[in-house]
């Protein structure tokens, strides 16, 4: 159960099992298979908002960024 919450990912509602993926990754795919159980997650902007909203805490560091960049033109 040591698990690196520096990896992002979201954790499959079927088995509960940790699926590591990138923000890239979940808006432009648009399924994500669990790989432990198989379960095909769809990536519906809406409903995966939960989802979405956990990794967004881990792209928050890297929109910082961003906006530093932005506030300096
Ligand atoms: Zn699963």
């Amino acid at each position: 159960m040591t698990r690196s919450n520096r990896e992002p990912g979201i954790s499959c509602p079927g088995c509960g099992c940790f699926i590591p993926t990138t923000i890239t990754e979940l808006l432009v795919t648009q399924t994500l298979i669990c790989y432990s159980c198989g379960l095909e997650l769809k990536m519906d902007r809406k409903a995966s908002s939960k989802a979405l909203g956990l990794l967004q805490k881990v792209n928050h560091a890297q929109q910082m960024v961003d906006e530093k960049s932005k506030f300096h033109r």
